[in-house]
């Protein structure tokens, strides 16, 4: 034989590229023709698959965030021509390569900068400052800034492009999230007025370009929600989820009365069930924590129940009205199918955290397409 057979796909994840720009665009709206929007690519495209993303949104994001500089190695060979920042601190031996390939890194102390000027090689290389206005995780903290500011725009060989900070409680405490955009605004001008010549400015993920789209800045950098998932609630009819999530029934059971289901035996079948076994598990990303939760999947438009507890490669649910469900047929873990629609954050609520942590769980096993 010349060639490998290929395999049936048992768990994929379907990616809607028209749905990633209609989101794209929703953000764009929501801030404005005169704010640019960064999309987030960080850990696969939050696991939509990087190369995908990219392209689709290649001509119109203003610039990438990634996490690391072998994402944004990735992210360069996708869409040559845009710009891309690197979200939080780098190693010290990622440095190099950031300054040769043109990355623009984050920067959060003197030290750093003093780095990064020592790799250059004649042009000034464009960092942008993070300020520390309460996210308490990178940065130079707020009252420090003017001080470090200053030194670090006195580096030879460093231009500071770019100042930014990050958002801690966009989606939960508003009165929070609305004084510290003020303050960081406020420090913005404070160095502007020092002498640092005006940069662009950065401080609202998701939930903040949804919650206060004037106190944008000049840039935003959108995650969650160009994935289609709304950290405000209020926000989810905007928005259309990129990805549906897929698995197969491999197997269907009649099952008596009384018979333990699972590991654990922690389901006992409470009457005569018909029970479909499914091609994904926790190695998949389907939380384990989902056991006994009421959760469900979606098989022929209709919810069905999981019961007992998720195994690695295989769940059991109950197809007991659902007489014409067979081996093969298509399982929906996350999104529409019929009427019905399960979003990441459903998921996410039932095995307690976060769409983010669903989004990025799902597994290497799980083909994008
Ligand atoms: C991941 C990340 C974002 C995107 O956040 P979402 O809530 O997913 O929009 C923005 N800024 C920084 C610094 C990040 O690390």
């Amino acid at each position: 034989m010349d060639s490998t057979p290929e395999s049936p796909r048992r768990t994929w994840a379907e990616i809607d590229t028209d749905a990633l720009r209609h989101n794209f665009d929703a953000l764009q709206a929501c801030v404005g023709a005169s704010v640019q929007v960064m999309a987030v690519v960080k850990a696969n495209a939050y696991g939509h698959g990087v190369e995908t993303v990219v392209k689709a949104l290649a001509s119109r994001a203003a610039m990438f965030g990634v996490a690391n500089v072998k994402e944004a190695r990735e992210v360069r060979v996708h869409a040559p021509g845009v710009p891309v920042f690197i979200l939080g601190p780098a190693l010290p031996d990622e440095r190099a390569e950031i300054v040769w390939g043109g990355f623009i890194p984050s920067v959060s102390d003197v030290a750093e900068a003093r780095a990064y000027a020592a790799l250059g090689t004649g042009a000034p290389i464009p960092v942008h400052l993070v300020l520390d206005t309460g996210m308490g995780r990178i940065g130079i903290w707020e009252d420090d800034a003017e001080r470090i500011a200053h030194e670090i725009c006195s580096i030879p060989g460093i231009d500071v492009a770019g100042i930014a900070s990050h958002l801690p409680v966009a989606d939960e405490d508003a009165g929070f999230t609305h004084d510290q955009l003020l303050r960081f605004h406020t420090l913005v001008e404070k160095l502007v007025a020092q002498g640092i010549r005006r940069p662009v400015v950065h401080v609202e993920n998701s939930a903040g370009i949804i919650a206060e789209p004037a106190l944008a800045g000049t840039l935003v950098r959108a995650g969650l929600a160009l994935y289609g998932s709304a950290p405000i609630v209020e926000f989810q009819p905007k928005l259309r989820p990129v990805m549906t999530w897929k698995t197969r029934v491999t197997l269907i059971r009649e099952v008596g009365v009384g018979r333990g289901v699972s590991y654990g035996r922690t389901f006992i079948t409470p009457r005569p069930m018909r029970i479909a076994t499914l091609a994904v598990g926790y190695a998949d990303g389907y939380r384990r924590h989902l056991s006994h939760c009421e959760a469900h999947v979606l098989i022929g438009g209709k919810r069905c129940s999981l019961l007992g507890r998720v195994t690695m490669d295989q769940i059991l649910v109950d197809v007991s009205a659902l007489p014409e469900c067979q081996a093969g047929d298509e399982v929906v873990l996350i999104g529409q199918q019929g009427s019905e629609e399960i979003l990441a954050a459903e998921l996410a609520e039932k095995s307690g955290t976060i769409a983010w942590d669903i989004f990025t769980g799902i597994g290497q096993r799980v083909v994008r397409t």
